[in-house]
């Protein structure tokens, strides 16, 4: 509750502070600081509605009563539209690469709105936790009846005694921010029960030398049964 309130705060403070710098009659606002304050205020308000649509995301997933909408679903192009969103707010220092892989992987069957939201997450948290730069590789291969997504990073990465617990609800490795970096703790406890939704599987590894490696495992769909195949011909 701490950890979700305190970033709550944050974004309320800065939305506060440039309304009311806004409303100052008695200041004259250059242009420039003007749409500084204008864009303060979007961006931090859309930051709190991600937090609120996660908030409600993880109340609905614990009652039972998100719906889940199991479909067939191209595994790369999906990939490649949540790394393309990726590489739109990318930092200084970071790198991003989704592998081209000589596996054809085949199509998976999962609900694409929650499975983008998945790979985003662990997207999103490769750049965030890797606040002195490094590369960031996604790789899709097959696995068994199964498609195996690989995010690694070469960022603060998990210590062997953490990996399970920072897939509980709110937990947070550094939970006073001692490196400045803020989050709610609801991104992999969300990952997971929508993984765990689709009868998946999510698990974290240390990487080579520095950073982890998340990877996510969707069953493979089955072949569409009325189309034909190639040796029907
Ligand atoms: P948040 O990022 O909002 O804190 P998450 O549920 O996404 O919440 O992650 C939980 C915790 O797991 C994070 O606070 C962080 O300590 C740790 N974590 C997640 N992803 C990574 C990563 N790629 N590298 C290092 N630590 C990570």
């Amino acid at each position: 509750m701490a950890t979700v309130s305190h970033e709550l705060r944050t974004p309320l403070a800065a939305i506060y502070g440039s309304a009311l710098t806004l409303g100052r009659g008695d200041l004259e606002l250059d242009e420039a600081l003007h749409s500084k304050l204008l864009e303060v205020i979007v961006e931090e308000s859309s930051r709190l509605a991600d937090i609120v649509n996660d908030l409600l995301l993880a109340s609905q997933l614990d009652a039972g009563r998100l719906h889940v909408h199991i479909e067939r679903c191209d595994a790369r192009a999906l990939a490649q539209l949540v790394v393309e969103a990726a590489l739109t707010h990318l930092p200084e220092g970071v790198s991003l690469e989704l592998e081209n892989g000589t596996d054809e992987v085949p199509p998976v069957a999962a609900d694409e709105g929650q499975l983008r939201q998945v790979l985003g997450n662990l997207i999103d948290n490769a750049i965030k936790y890797s606040p002195d730069g490094g590369g960031i590789q996604i790789r899709l291969e097959p696995a068994g009846d199964h498609v195996r997504f690989r995010v690694a990073d070469q960022g603060l990465g998990v210590p062997a005694a953490e990996e399970s617990r920072i897939f509980e609800k709110f937990y947070r490795l550094d939970p006073h921010m001692t490196r400045g970096i803020g989050g709610t703790g609801l991104g992999l406890y969300i990952s997971r029960e929508l993984v765990r939704r689709v009868k998946g599987r999510i698990w974290v590894e240390p990487n080579d030398g520095r950073g982890s490696v998340f990877y996510v495992e969707i069953p493979a769909s089955e072949p569409a049964k009325d189309r034909p195949g190639p040796d029907t011909w």
